[in-house]
């Protein structure tokens, strides 16, 4: 089961978070039929949703990342609950481009390079807080690092990591962040930045058998580190019947009496899960009759 775990350095002003997500970004290459480098980029962006979901305090709040790059696959979208359940989409799922070296995805090229990355916080507020940063490659990380160094002035580094299997479904994923509070000195900053290179590629670490608190005791070797908390996430749509008939009647009367006379009845497919609605004429004129009252 994929599980997301905080941590805290008992000796130093450091936080930090890991997850396993093979088997939600597995659910989302079935769901969208994605090819190799379109599941590896949906699949980070999943897993930093995912984090970064569970950072917010608010009990109803979202995360959406949008990465919108200029690369082949167009827009990438992932959206958090508060617990780190995640759903997300991309634009063009079917997408190749030549291997950086054998076994190696070229995420950067498939995604931009170019383009931005906004994160959009709905607390539950009138108005949701929207950060956006230009890309700094495109690999999803590194741009998730700039995104708290530069909108939320926290120091962050941040590793993503999705291996595929020889058949293209989704062999290990997982990933971590790591943020400075105020306090830390560059004797922290070194050491952090030395666990990050000693332990390398999250896919590879999460492939000989890591756990998500396993791998930050790793990267984290040299800090006292206490376990905040644990807990199960998953690929989770919260689409719903009575969710496309509102979205329907907010089309307006104009729109659906159009819809019912061209069409006479409609099918809307939720971009999330793929899950149909069918709406039959009887139906539709029900929800104009809603529009017009
Ligand atoms: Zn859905």
């Amino acid at each position: 089961m994929d599980q997301l775990v905080r941590v805290i350095a008992k000796d130093a002003p450091v936080k930090a978070m890991a997850i396993s997500g093979t088997a939600l970004v597995e659910r989302a290459r079935q769901i969208h039929s994605t090819w190799p480098v379109a599941t590896a980029a949906l699949g980070r962006l999943l897993m930093a949703a995912s984090m970064m979901g569970d950072m917010l305090k608010e009990e109803n709040g979202s995360v959406t990342l949008r990465l919108k790059g200029d690369g082949p696959l167009g827009t990438v979208l992932a959206v958090s609950d508060s617990r780190g359940n995640v759903r997300g989409y991309v634009q063009n799922p079917a997408v190749d481009v030549p291997r950086k070296a054998p076994g190696k995805l070229d995420v950067g090229t498939a995604v931009g390079p170019g383009g931005s990355l906004t994160v959009i916080k709905d607390l539950g507020l009138k108005e949701p807080y929207v950060g956006s940063i230009q890309l700094v490659g495109g690999e999803i990380a590194e741009d998730v690092a700039a995104y708290f160094v530069e909108s939320e002035q926290i120091p962050t580094a941040c590793a993503l990591g999705v291996l595929i299997a020889p058949d293209q479904s989704v062999q290990t994923a997982g990933g971590y962040l790591i943020q400075l509070l105020p306090g830390a000195d560059d004797a922290v900053i070194t050491a952090i930045e030395q666990g990050i290179a000693r332990v390398g590629a999250v896919s590879a670490q999460l492939d000989r058998g890591l756990g998500p608190e396993q791998l930050l005791r790793e990267v984290l070797s040299g800090f006292d580190l206490e376990v905040l908390d644990t807990a199960p996430v998953e690929y989770r749509c919260y689409c719903s019947r009575e969710r496309v008939s509102r979205a329907l009647v907010s089309m307006g009367q104009g729109e659906l009496r159009a819809l019912i006379q061209e069409q006479g009845e409609a099918e809307l497919t939720c971009q999330f899960c793929d899950k149909v609605y069918h709406f039959s004429r009887e139906e539709l004129e029900g929800l104009l009759q809603d529009a017009t009252s």
